[in-house]
Protein backbone atom coordinates (compact mmCIF):
# COMPACT_ATOMS: atom_id res chain seq x y z
CA UNK A 1 0.00 0.00 0.00
CA UNK A 2 1.31 3.25 -0.93
CA UNK A 3 2.21 5.78 1.87
CA UNK A 4 -0.62 8.25 0.96
CA UNK A 5 -3.01 5.90 0.95
CA UNK A 6 -2.10 4.33 4.35
CA UNK A 7 -2.24 8.28 6.01
CA UNK A 8 -5.63 8.65 3.97
CA UNK A 9 -7.10 5.53 5.63
CA UNK A 10 -5.95 6.10 8.56
CA UNK A 11 -6.84 9.95 9.16
CA UNK A 12 -10.34 8.89 8.00
CA UNK A 13 -10.96 6.30 10.30
CA UNK A 14 -10.05 9.03 12.72
CA UNK A 15 -11.70 11.42 12.01
CA UNK A 16 -14.81 10.92 9.48
CA UNK A 17 -18.31 9.42 9.83
CA UNK A 18 -19.62 7.88 6.55
CA UNK A 19 -23.73 7.72 5.47
CA UNK A 20 -25.39 4.93 6.24
CA UNK A 21 -22.32 2.83 7.75
CA UNK A 22 -21.72 0.41 10.24
CA UNK A 23 -18.57 2.65 11.75
CA UNK A 24 -17.31 0.16 13.87
CA UNK A 25 -16.83 -2.38 10.79
CA UNK A 26 -15.43 0.30 8.88
CA UNK A 27 -12.92 1.72 11.48
CA UNK A 28 -11.46 -2.11 11.93
CA UNK A 29 -8.14 -2.59 11.46
CA UNK A 30 -8.58 -5.40 8.78
CA UNK A 31 -11.19 -2.79 6.82
CA UNK A 32 -9.42 -1.32 3.88
CA UNK A 33 -11.45 1.16 2.59
CA UNK A 34 -10.85 2.30 -1.39
CA UNK A 35 -9.64 5.70 -1.73
CA UNK A 36 -11.05 7.23 -4.85
CA UNK A 37 -8.81 9.54 -6.23
CA UNK A 38 -9.86 9.96 -9.91
CA UNK A 39 -12.51 9.61 -12.65
CA UNK A 40 -12.75 9.28 -16.23
CA UNK A 41 -16.00 8.27 -17.86
CA UNK A 42 -16.98 5.37 -16.46
CA UNK A 43 -14.31 4.69 -14.78
CA UNK A 44 -13.05 5.16 -11.28
CA UNK A 45 -9.49 5.05 -9.86
CA UNK A 46 -8.28 4.77 -6.53
CA UNK A 47 -5.05 5.79 -4.66
CA UNK A 48 -3.18 2.83 -6.10
CA UNK A 49 -4.22 2.86 -9.47
CA UNK A 50 -6.55 0.81 -9.83
CA UNK A 51 -9.15 0.94 -12.04
CA UNK A 52 -13.34 0.29 -11.71
CA UNK A 53 -16.36 0.68 -13.70
CA UNK A 54 -18.78 2.84 -11.79
CA UNK A 55 -21.48 0.88 -11.51
CA UNK A 56 -24.02 2.66 -9.81
CA UNK A 57 -23.29 5.70 -11.08
CA UNK A 58 -21.77 7.02 -8.01
CA UNK A 59 -24.63 6.32 -5.88
CA UNK A 60 -27.18 7.16 -8.28
CA UNK A 61 -25.93 10.66 -9.35
CA UNK A 62 -23.46 10.64 -12.68
CA UNK A 63 -25.01 10.88 -15.99
CA UNK A 64 -22.65 11.68 -18.80
CA UNK A 65 -19.30 10.24 -17.11
CA UNK A 66 -16.86 11.95 -14.94
CA UNK A 67 -14.90 14.55 -15.98
CA UNK A 68 -16.95 15.35 -19.55
CA UNK A 69 -14.95 18.05 -21.00
CA UNK A 70 -18.28 19.98 -21.92
CA UNK A 71 -19.70 19.89 -17.81
CA UNK A 72 -15.83 20.69 -16.38
CA UNK A 73 -16.06 23.65 -19.04
CA UNK A 74 -18.98 25.21 -17.85
CA UNK A 75 -17.93 25.05 -13.86
CA UNK A 76 -14.90 26.21 -14.85
CA UNK A 77 -16.24 29.41 -17.14
CA UNK A 78 -19.24 30.07 -14.02
CA UNK A 79 -16.03 29.74 -11.74
CA UNK A 80 -14.13 32.80 -13.26
CA UNK A 81 -17.22 34.49 -12.38
CA UNK A 82 -17.86 33.73 -9.10
CA UNK A 83 -18.58 30.83 -7.02
CA UNK A 84 -21.62 31.50 -4.95
CA UNK A 85 -23.82 34.34 -5.10
CA UNK A 86 -27.17 34.42 -2.25
CA UNK A 87 -30.67 33.60 -4.74
CA UNK A 88 -32.55 35.56 -1.45
CA UNK A 89 -33.18 38.86 -2.48
CA UNK A 90 -30.83 38.39 -5.95
CA UNK A 91 -31.10 36.12 -8.82
CA UNK A 92 -28.27 35.51 -11.64
CA UNK A 93 -28.48 33.95 -15.18
CA UNK A 94 -27.90 30.66 -14.13
CA UNK A 95 -30.69 29.83 -12.41
CA UNK A 96 -33.22 31.88 -14.27
CA UNK A 97 -31.72 29.62 -17.85
CA UNK A 98 -32.54 26.84 -15.34
CA UNK A 99 -35.36 27.29 -14.48
CA UNK A 100 -37.00 28.26 -17.62
CA UNK A 101 -35.24 24.87 -19.09
CA UNK A 102 -36.19 22.55 -16.60
CA UNK A 103 -40.34 24.21 -17.08
CA UNK A 104 -39.85 23.52 -20.90
CA UNK A 105 -39.86 19.73 -20.56
CA UNK A 106 -43.24 19.90 -19.89
CA UNK A 107 -46.60 21.02 -21.67
CA UNK A 108 -47.32 24.83 -21.40
CA UNK A 109 -49.43 25.82 -18.42
CA UNK A 110 -48.36 22.92 -16.52
CA UNK A 111 -45.06 22.85 -14.41
CA UNK A 112 -43.84 26.86 -14.27
CA UNK A 113 -42.45 27.00 -11.54
CA UNK A 114 -39.15 26.20 -10.09
CA UNK A 115 -37.76 25.86 -6.51
CA UNK A 116 -33.83 24.99 -5.71
CA UNK A 117 -32.02 23.68 -3.06
CA UNK A 118 -29.80 21.25 -2.56
CA UNK A 119 -30.38 17.39 -2.15
CA UNK A 120 -33.37 14.83 -2.63
CA UNK A 121 -34.30 14.80 0.62
CA UNK A 122 -34.78 19.20 0.46
CA UNK A 123 -36.37 19.10 -2.76
CA UNK A 124 -39.33 16.59 -1.40
CA UNK A 125 -39.32 18.41 1.45
CA UNK A 126 -40.18 21.86 -0.29
CA UNK A 127 -42.86 19.73 -2.12
CA UNK A 128 -44.14 18.83 1.59
CA UNK A 129 -44.05 22.07 3.06
CA UNK A 130 -46.04 24.03 -0.24
CA UNK A 131 -48.20 21.38 -0.46
CA UNK A 132 -49.39 22.09 3.22
CA UNK A 133 -48.72 25.27 2.87
CA UNK A 134 -50.79 25.84 -0.18
CA UNK A 135 -54.10 23.85 1.20
CA UNK A 136 -53.50 26.32 4.60
CA UNK A 137 -54.14 29.02 2.19
CA UNK A 138 -56.36 28.18 -0.04
CA UNK A 139 -59.41 27.15 2.95
CA UNK A 140 -58.74 23.26 3.22
CA UNK A 141 -56.85 23.22 6.10
CA UNK A 142 -57.59 19.95 6.91
CA UNK A 143 -55.83 18.22 4.33
CA UNK A 144 -52.36 18.51 5.83
CA UNK A 145 -50.96 14.83 5.77
CA UNK A 146 -49.97 12.63 3.24
CA UNK A 147 -50.40 9.14 1.38
CA UNK A 148 -47.23 7.38 0.72
CA UNK A 149 -46.14 4.24 -1.06
CA UNK A 150 -45.46 1.37 1.39
CA UNK A 151 -41.65 0.87 1.33
CA UNK A 152 -41.05 4.31 -0.64
CA UNK A 153 -37.84 6.26 -0.16
CA UNK A 154 -38.05 10.08 -0.16
CA UNK A 155 -34.72 11.47 1.98
CA UNK A 156 -33.35 11.08 5.03
CA UNK A 157 -34.18 15.07 6.41
CA UNK A 158 -36.87 14.65 9.21
CA UNK A 159 -39.97 15.33 6.87
CA UNK A 160 -38.88 13.13 3.90
CA UNK A 161 -37.70 10.50 6.08
CA UNK A 162 -41.69 10.70 7.76
CA UNK A 163 -42.87 9.11 3.99
CA UNK A 164 -40.39 6.73 3.78
CA UNK A 165 -41.61 3.08 4.79
CA UNK A 166 -38.06 1.20 4.43
CA UNK A 167 -38.49 -0.21 7.84
CA UNK A 168 -34.70 -1.20 8.38
CA UNK A 169 -34.17 2.46 8.61
CA UNK A 170 -36.73 4.65 9.91
CA UNK A 171 -38.28 2.89 12.95
CA UNK A 172 -36.69 5.04 14.98
CA UNK A 173 -38.25 8.25 13.81
CA UNK A 174 -41.42 7.06 13.69
CA UNK A 175 -43.77 9.24 15.05
CA UNK A 176 -41.52 12.42 14.34
CA UNK A 177 -42.57 14.54 11.10
CA UNK A 178 -45.61 14.50 9.28
CA UNK A 179 -48.48 12.10 9.67
CA UNK A 180 -48.84 9.69 6.82
CA UNK A 181 -51.13 6.67 5.46
CA UNK A 182 -49.07 4.06 3.65
CA UNK A 183 -50.81 2.16 0.96
CA UNK A 184 -48.73 -0.39 -1.40
CA UNK A 185 -50.91 -0.51 -4.78
CA UNK A 186 -53.49 1.74 -6.59
CA UNK A 187 -56.35 -0.84 -5.32
CA UNK A 188 -55.00 -0.10 -1.39
CA UNK A 189 -55.09 3.66 -2.33
CA UNK A 190 -58.56 2.80 -3.59
CA UNK A 191 -60.01 1.55 -0.78
CA UNK A 192 -59.14 4.40 1.64
CA UNK A 193 -61.61 5.88 3.67
CA UNK A 194 -63.26 9.07 2.75
CA UNK A 195 -62.34 10.90 5.82
CA UNK A 196 -58.46 9.80 4.91
CA UNK A 197 -58.67 11.06 1.48
CA UNK A 198 -59.86 14.29 2.80
CA UNK A 199 -57.36 14.67 5.17
CA UNK A 200 -54.32 14.64 2.47
CA UNK A 201 -52.50 17.27 0.80
CA UNK A 202 -51.12 15.08 -1.74
CA UNK A 203 -49.82 11.66 -2.69
CA UNK A 204 -46.34 11.16 -2.95
CA UNK A 205 -44.56 8.24 -4.87
CA UNK A 206 -41.25 7.33 -6.79
CA UNK A 207 -42.48 7.03 -10.29
CA UNK A 208 -42.41 3.81 -12.40
CA UNK A 209 -39.58 1.94 -10.08
CA UNK A 210 -38.66 2.13 -6.17
CA UNK A 211 -35.05 2.71 -5.72
CA UNK A 212 -34.31 1.74 -2.21
CA UNK A 213 -36.96 -0.46 -1.73
CA UNK A 214 -34.60 -2.89 -4.09
CA UNK A 215 -35.65 -1.59 -7.55
CA UNK A 216 -38.73 -2.85 -7.42
CA UNK A 217 -40.99 -1.64 -10.43
CA UNK A 218 -44.71 -0.77 -10.26
CA UNK A 219 -47.05 -2.04 -12.87
CA UNK A 220 -47.26 -0.67 -16.44
CA UNK A 221 -49.86 2.42 -16.14
CA UNK A 222 -50.01 2.39 -12.67
CA UNK A 223 -49.19 6.25 -12.57
CA UNK A 224 -51.57 7.38 -15.17
CA UNK A 225 -54.09 5.58 -12.86
CA UNK A 226 -52.70 7.70 -10.13
CA UNK A 227 -52.86 11.03 -11.63
CA UNK A 228 -56.49 9.96 -12.23
CA UNK A 229 -57.61 9.16 -8.88
CA UNK A 230 -55.68 12.43 -7.72
CA UNK A 231 -57.53 14.24 -9.97
CA UNK A 232 -61.18 12.74 -8.61
CA UNK A 233 -59.64 13.20 -5.03
CA UNK A 234 -58.70 16.38 -4.81
CA UNK A 235 -55.32 15.57 -3.98
CA UNK A 236 -51.92 16.64 -5.46
CA UNK A 237 -49.71 14.20 -6.62
CA UNK A 238 -46.01 14.67 -5.77
CA UNK A 239 -43.37 12.70 -8.00
CA UNK A 240 -40.22 12.14 -6.59
CA UNK A 241 -37.76 11.52 -9.82
CA UNK A 242 -34.78 11.89 -7.71
CA UNK A 243 -33.63 8.85 -8.65
CA UNK A 244 -35.42 8.31 -12.27
CA UNK A 245 -35.19 12.28 -13.69
CA UNK A 246 -32.59 12.55 -16.31
CA UNK A 247 -33.26 9.77 -18.24
CA UNK A 248 -32.58 7.06 -16.25
CA UNK A 249 -35.42 5.25 -17.19
CA UNK A 250 -35.27 5.81 -20.82
CA UNK A 251 -36.90 8.81 -21.20
CA UNK A 252 -36.19 12.51 -19.71
CA UNK A 253 -38.42 12.22 -16.96
CA UNK A 254 -40.19 8.62 -15.86
CA UNK A 255 -43.58 10.45 -15.64
CA UNK A 256 -43.76 11.09 -19.48
CA UNK A 257 -43.72 7.07 -19.98
CA UNK A 258 -47.28 7.85 -19.14
CA UNK A 259 -47.89 11.36 -19.78
CA UNK A 260 -48.27 12.54 -16.59
CA UNK A 261 -47.73 15.82 -14.92
CA UNK A 262 -47.46 15.78 -11.38
CA UNK A 263 -48.13 18.75 -9.42
CA UNK A 264 -45.16 19.09 -7.66
CA UNK A 265 -41.80 17.09 -9.27
CA UNK A 266 -38.66 16.49 -7.29
CA UNK A 267 -35.20 15.98 -9.00
CA UNK A 268 -31.89 16.38 -7.55
CA UNK A 269 -29.15 13.29 -7.90
CA UNK A 270 -29.01 13.63 -11.84
CA UNK A 271 -29.45 17.10 -12.34
CA UNK A 272 -26.07 18.27 -12.51
CA UNK A 273 -25.32 15.37 -14.62
CA UNK A 274 -23.45 14.42 -10.64
CA UNK A 275 -21.02 16.77 -10.56
CA UNK A 276 -22.54 19.09 -7.78
CA UNK A 277 -25.42 19.11 -5.18
CA UNK A 278 -28.25 20.90 -6.56
CA UNK A 279 -31.93 19.71 -6.62
CA UNK A 280 -35.06 21.21 -7.87
CA UNK A 281 -38.92 21.22 -6.58
CA UNK A 282 -41.07 22.08 -10.15
CA UNK A 283 -44.86 22.99 -9.30
CA UNK A 284 -47.86 25.23 -11.17
CA UNK A 285 -48.69 28.33 -11.17
CA UNK A 286 -51.87 27.27 -9.45
CA UNK A 287 -49.67 26.11 -6.33
CA UNK A 288 -47.79 29.43 -6.36
CA UNK A 289 -50.44 31.66 -7.00
CA UNK A 290 -51.54 30.92 -3.21
CA UNK A 291 -48.68 32.34 -2.11
CA UNK A 292 -49.05 35.61 -3.60
CA UNK A 293 -50.91 38.38 -1.54
CA UNK A 294 -50.50 39.39 2.24
CA UNK A 295 -46.69 38.81 3.45
CA UNK A 296 -47.65 35.72 6.02
CA UNK A 297 -49.02 34.03 2.73
CA UNK A 298 -44.58 33.54 1.50
CA UNK A 299 -43.07 30.59 1.46
CA UNK A 300 -40.63 31.07 3.67
CA UNK A 301 -37.83 28.24 3.28
CA UNK A 302 -34.75 28.37 1.87
CA UNK A 303 -31.16 27.19 2.46
CA UNK A 304 -27.65 28.75 1.90
CA UNK A 305 -26.36 27.67 -1.00
CA UNK A 306 -30.16 27.25 -3.09
CA UNK A 307 -29.58 28.11 -6.76
CA UNK A 308 -25.67 28.05 -6.76
CA UNK A 309 -24.61 29.80 -9.54
CA UNK A 310 -21.90 26.42 -10.15
CA UNK A 311 -24.58 23.99 -10.00
CA UNK A 312 -26.53 26.00 -12.38
CA UNK A 313 -23.70 26.00 -14.91
CA UNK A 314 -23.34 21.92 -14.20
CA UNK A 315 -27.04 21.33 -14.89
CA UNK A 316 -26.94 23.47 -17.68
CA UNK A 317 -23.90 21.96 -19.05
CA UNK A 318 -26.01 18.45 -18.47
CA UNK A 319 -28.82 19.24 -20.70
CA UNK A 320 -26.56 20.87 -23.14
CA UNK A 321 -25.14 17.46 -23.53
CA UNK A 322 -28.23 15.21 -23.77
CA UNK A 323 -28.43 17.63 -26.98
CA UNK A 324 -25.19 17.08 -28.14
CA UNK A 325 -24.51 13.78 -27.69
CA UNK A 326 -28.16 12.48 -28.22
CA UNK A 327 -27.87 10.81 -24.89
CA UNK A 328 -31.56 9.32 -24.76
CA UNK A 329 -31.89 7.89 -28.66
CA UNK A 330 -28.34 6.37 -27.95
CA UNK A 331 -29.26 4.93 -25.08
CA UNK A 332 -32.40 2.95 -26.09
CA UNK A 333 -30.24 -0.18 -27.66
CA UNK A 334 -28.19 0.19 -24.41
CA UNK A 335 -31.03 -0.60 -22.20
CA UNK A 336 -31.73 -3.66 -24.78
CA UNK A 337 -27.96 -4.74 -24.38
CA UNK A 338 -28.26 -4.92 -20.83
CA UNK A 339 -31.57 -6.29 -20.63
CA UNK A 340 -30.08 -9.56 -22.50
CA UNK A 341 -27.13 -9.47 -21.00
CA UNK A 342 -28.97 -9.31 -17.74
CA UNK A 343 -31.16 -12.54 -18.76
CA UNK A 344 -28.12 -14.59 -20.35
CA UNK A 345 -26.35 -13.36 -16.68
CA UNK A 346 -29.34 -15.23 -14.90
CA UNK A 347 -29.56 -17.84 -17.04
CA UNK A 348 -25.96 -18.93 -15.63
CA UNK A 349 -26.12 -18.16 -11.93
CA UNK A 350 -29.18 -20.29 -10.19
CA UNK A 351 -28.82 -17.80 -7.47
CA UNK A 352 -30.14 -15.16 -9.14
CA UNK A 353 -33.88 -15.55 -8.21
CA UNK A 354 -35.09 -12.29 -10.00
CA UNK A 355 -33.76 -9.43 -12.53
CA UNK A 356 -35.50 -6.15 -12.38
CA UNK A 357 -35.14 -3.74 -15.02
CA UNK A 358 -36.28 0.00 -15.47
CA UNK A 359 -34.26 1.43 -18.43
CA UNK A 360 -30.98 1.96 -17.46
CA UNK A 361 -31.48 0.91 -13.75
CA UNK A 362 -31.49 -2.66 -12.81
CA UNK A 363 -31.56 -5.33 -9.12
CA UNK A 364 -30.36 -8.67 -9.47
CA UNK A 365 -31.58 -9.84 -6.54
CA UNK A 366 -30.13 -13.51 -4.86
CA UNK A 367 -31.72 -16.19 -3.25
CA UNK A 368 -31.41 -19.30 -2.14
CA UNK A 369 -31.89 -22.11 -4.89
CA UNK A 370 -34.93 -22.79 -2.96
CA UNK A 371 -36.41 -19.59 -3.48
CA UNK A 372 -35.56 -18.35 -0.04
CA UNK A 373 -34.13 -15.30 0.83
CA UNK A 374 -30.51 -15.55 2.13
CA UNK A 375 -30.02 -15.28 5.98
CA UNK A 376 -29.84 -11.35 6.52
CA UNK A 377 -26.75 -12.08 9.28
CA UNK A 378 -24.86 -13.46 5.88
CA UNK A 379 -24.77 -9.82 4.13
CA UNK A 380 -24.93 -11.80 0.65
CA UNK A 381 -25.01 -8.72 -1.09
CA UNK A 382 -22.30 -6.92 0.51
CA UNK A 383 -19.94 -9.40 0.49
CA UNK A 384 -20.49 -9.90 -3.83
CA UNK A 385 -20.14 -6.29 -4.34
CA UNK A 386 -17.21 -6.57 -2.07
CA UNK A 387 -15.55 -9.81 -4.36
CA UNK A 388 -16.63 -7.75 -7.33
CA UNK A 389 -14.06 -5.04 -6.92
CA UNK A 390 -11.30 -7.51 -7.41
CA UNK A 391 -13.17 -7.79 -10.71
CA UNK A 392 -12.99 -4.04 -11.48
CA UNK A 393 -16.71 -3.17 -10.81
CA UNK A 394 -17.46 -0.72 -8.24
CA UNK A 395 -21.58 -1.25 -6.87
CA UNK A 396 -23.34 -1.39 -3.65
CA UNK A 397 -26.35 -3.92 -3.07
CA UNK A 398 -29.24 -2.65 -1.40
CA UNK A 399 -29.96 -5.93 1.06
CA UNK A 400 -29.31 -9.19 -1.48
CA UNK A 401 -30.04 -7.15 -4.58
CA UNK A 402 -26.97 -6.26 -6.45
CA UNK A 403 -27.29 -3.01 -8.01
CA UNK A 404 -26.30 -1.93 -11.61
CA UNK A 405 -27.12 1.42 -12.97
CA UNK A 406 -24.08 2.94 -14.58
CA UNK A 407 -23.53 6.74 -16.23
CA UNK A 408 -25.90 6.42 -19.12
CA UNK A 409 -22.88 7.35 -21.48
CA UNK A 410 -21.44 3.76 -20.76
CA UNK A 411 -20.71 1.81 -23.62
CA UNK A 412 -21.90 -1.80 -25.08
CA UNK A 413 -18.71 -2.89 -24.75
CA UNK A 414 -18.48 -1.46 -20.71
CA UNK A 415 -21.56 -3.11 -19.89
CA UNK A 416 -20.55 -6.07 -21.22
CA UNK A 417 -17.36 -5.61 -18.68
CA UNK A 418 -19.90 -5.29 -15.88
CA UNK A 419 -21.93 -7.89 -16.36
CA UNK A 420 -19.06 -10.13 -16.74
CA UNK A 421 -17.55 -8.96 -13.92
CA UNK A 422 -20.73 -9.96 -12.15
CA UNK A 423 -20.47 -13.28 -13.59
CA UNK A 424 -16.82 -13.84 -12.77
CA UNK A 425 -17.88 -12.77 -9.20
CA UNK A 426 -21.19 -15.33 -8.79
CA UNK A 427 -18.96 -18.01 -10.92
CA UNK A 428 -16.25 -17.73 -7.80
CA UNK A 429 -18.65 -18.24 -5.65
CA UNK A 430 -17.37 -16.16 -2.71
CA UNK A 431 -18.52 -17.90 0.68
CA UNK A 432 -22.15 -18.81 -0.50
CA UNK A 433 -23.02 -22.42 -0.09
CA UNK A 434 -24.28 -22.71 -2.98
CA UNK A 435 -26.28 -26.20 -1.88
CA UNK A 436 -30.61 -26.46 -1.01
CA UNK A 437 -30.64 -25.54 2.82
CA UNK A 438 -31.72 -29.19 3.05
CA UNK A 439 -29.03 -30.48 1.39
C1 LIG B 1 -31.59 9.46 -3.19
C2 LIG B 1 -33.06 9.66 -3.13
C3 LIG B 1 -33.61 10.67 -2.33
C4 LIG B 1 -32.79 11.51 -1.40
O1 LIG B 1 -31.87 12.29 -2.08
P1 LIG B 1 -30.56 12.88 -1.32
O2 LIG B 1 -29.89 13.70 -2.34
O3 LIG B 1 -29.77 11.66 -0.90
O4 LIG B 1 -31.06 13.64 -0.15
C5 LIG B 1 -34.98 10.86 -2.37
N1 LIG B 1 -35.74 10.11 -3.18
C6 LIG B 1 -35.26 9.14 -3.96
C7 LIG B 1 -36.17 8.38 -4.85
C8 LIG B 1 -33.89 8.88 -3.96
O5 LIG B 1 -33.41 7.90 -4.72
Amino acid sequence: MRDDTRRWIEADKAHCWHPFTRQGEWGAPDHEPIVITRGQGSWLWDSEGRRYLDGNSSIWTNLHGHAHPVSDAAIRTQLEKMAHVSFLGFTHPGAVELAARLCAFFPENSLERVFFSDDGSTAIECALKMAVQYRLQSGAPERRQFIVFSNGYHGDTLGAASLGGVDRFCPRFKGHGYEVTPVSSMAALRALPKTTVEKSAAVVIEPLIQGVNEMRPWPAGMLAELRAWCDRSGVHLILDEVMTGFGRTGRMFACQHENVVPDFLCLAKGLTGGTLPMAATLTTETIYAAFLGTPDRAFYYGHSYTANPLGCAAALASLDIFQQEETLAQLAPKIDHLRAGLAALKAAHPLIHEVRQCGFISGIELRQLDGRPFPAEQRLGEAICLAARTHGLLTRPILDTLVLMPPLSTTCAELDQALAALDNTLAANPGIDTRPANA
